[in-house]
């Protein structure tokens, strides 16, 4: 755990190499809500963690106005412990899932706001939306299958290899993508880039970074 005076500098760092228009989604799973609460104080509005179990535990013990990113792979049972308070589901990954986040939003008389999660790495890891059930699921939704959800972005994760160029090529194609799917109606976020590849991601078109061993340290996951 890294000591508590250094996250503000940390913070501030990562802060500093942000152009205005790129969201930072600072990613404190594993991270107790002391660490959280620091970054909060320094300006922070915007957190995201990828477990359910660990989000709904910190959520009622930090401020309120915090706005909740889910990042990780969501399964159907549990939407309905997020979806009274969660910001935005940056990974909707399959029909069944978005299906799923509509019945819960309408359940709580909210809209959500969901990204697309796409699969542009190369390792079979990693989830996501292949590039046609991408386009299909988009065109669904403009055309009215999920009324209570707003589809306001993509989100991708790259391989994890020291390849500039594969990574850039991956990010590359997700924005080509988002370009694409905007022609239809116009997407506001494209979510790519983490503590390693983040600066490459805002060069190939990213406004939004999700950022956590950058300000937080390394994680434990003991
Ligand atoms: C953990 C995680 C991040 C942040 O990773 P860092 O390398 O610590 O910045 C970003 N996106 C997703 C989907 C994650 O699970």
């Amino acid at each position: 755990m890294q000591k508590l005076s250094t996250i503000a500098e940390s913070y501030q760092k990562v802060k500093n190499t942000l152009p205005d228009n790129v969201q930072l989604v600072a990613v404190s799973k594993t991270h107790p809500k002391e660490m959280i609460q620091e970054v909060y104080d320094l300006g922070q509005r915007v957190f995201g963690e990828n477990k359910v179990q660990e989000l709904i535990e910190k959520q009622p013990e930090l401020p309120q106005d915090i706005q909740w990113h889910l990042i990780g792979h969501l399964q159907t049972n549990k939407v309905k412990y997020i979806a009274p308070f969660i910001d935005t589901i940056q990974s909707v990954d399959s029909e069944k899932i978005l299906l799923e986040i509509d019945k819960q939003a309408e359940k709580n008389n909210r809209k959500i706001k969901v990204y697309l999660q796409v699969k542009i790495a190369e390792e079979d890891t990693k989830y996501g939306l292949e590039i046609h059930e991408t386009k299909e699921l988009y065109l669904d939704y403009l055309n009215g299958k999920f009324p209570n959800v707003i589809v306001s972005g993509l989100m991708g994760m790259a391989t994890f290899t020291d390849d500039k160029n594969q990574v850039k090529k991956e990010f590359s194609f997700l924005k080509h993508l988002f370009d694409q799917l905007s022609l239809q109606q116009k997407l506001e976020t494209l979510s790519m880039g983490m503590s390693d590849d983040y600066p490459l991601a805002i060069e190939c078109g990213a406004n939004s970074v999700r950022i956590g061993s950058a300000i937080f340290g390394n994680r434990n996951y003991l």
